[in-house]
């Protein structure tokens, strides 16, 4: 039977499949950069935590695995100290309010203003209905010929 080889998820490079998800190399380069990133953000501790922009070019790791780690819990009790950028206002917030994209002052913002986009779409949709039906009115009276056309067309040609 052939050998179980599968692609690296980080390097993509064929290895014969163990139970990691990566080669050793990535497996053993990514353990040293693990420690790293722990000792780093339990370092920041003092400065309220690192911001993964940061994080990731003192590691070499790319923000996608630090997320990774992050929404995976492997960080532990360190990941508080992982703080991300608000996607909408840009201020730093904390990796205790969770990673959400946005920092917790937006996402009650973000939240309300989708009642209200959901609300206002309603409203559109039942305004389109109006003008959909006030259209087919229009067009119903236009594809007929006005009546008063109709009578001075008939009477001209009456009169030819
Ligand atoms: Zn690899
Ligand atoms: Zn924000």
């Amino acid at each position: 039977m052939a050998e179980n080889l599968t692609n690296c998820i980080r390097c993509k490079r064929l290895f014969k499949k163990t139970i990691s998800d990566k080669c050793p190399s990535c497996a053993a380069r990514e353990q040293d950069q693990f420690s790293e990133v722990f000792r780093l953000l339990q370092a920041s501790r003092a400065n309220n935590g690192i911001h993964i922009t940061t994080l990731s070019r003192e590691v070499g790791m790319s923000e996608s695995v630090l997320e990774e780690y992050y929404i995976e819990g492997k960080l532990g009790t360190a990941s508080e100290f992982l703080n991300f950028t608000c996607k909408k206002c840009t201020a730093e917030y904390s990796g205790k309010e969770g990673h959400a994209a946005y920092c917790s002052n937006c996402r009650a913002s973000v939240s309300s203003e989708a009642g209200v986009t959901i609300r206002s779409r309603e409203a559109v949709t039942e305004g389109q209905k109006e003008q959909n039906r006030m259209d087919l009115l229009s067009k119903l009276r236009s594809s007929a010929p006005p009546s008063s056309n109709a009578e001075s067309a008939g009477f001209r040609r009456a009169k030819d």
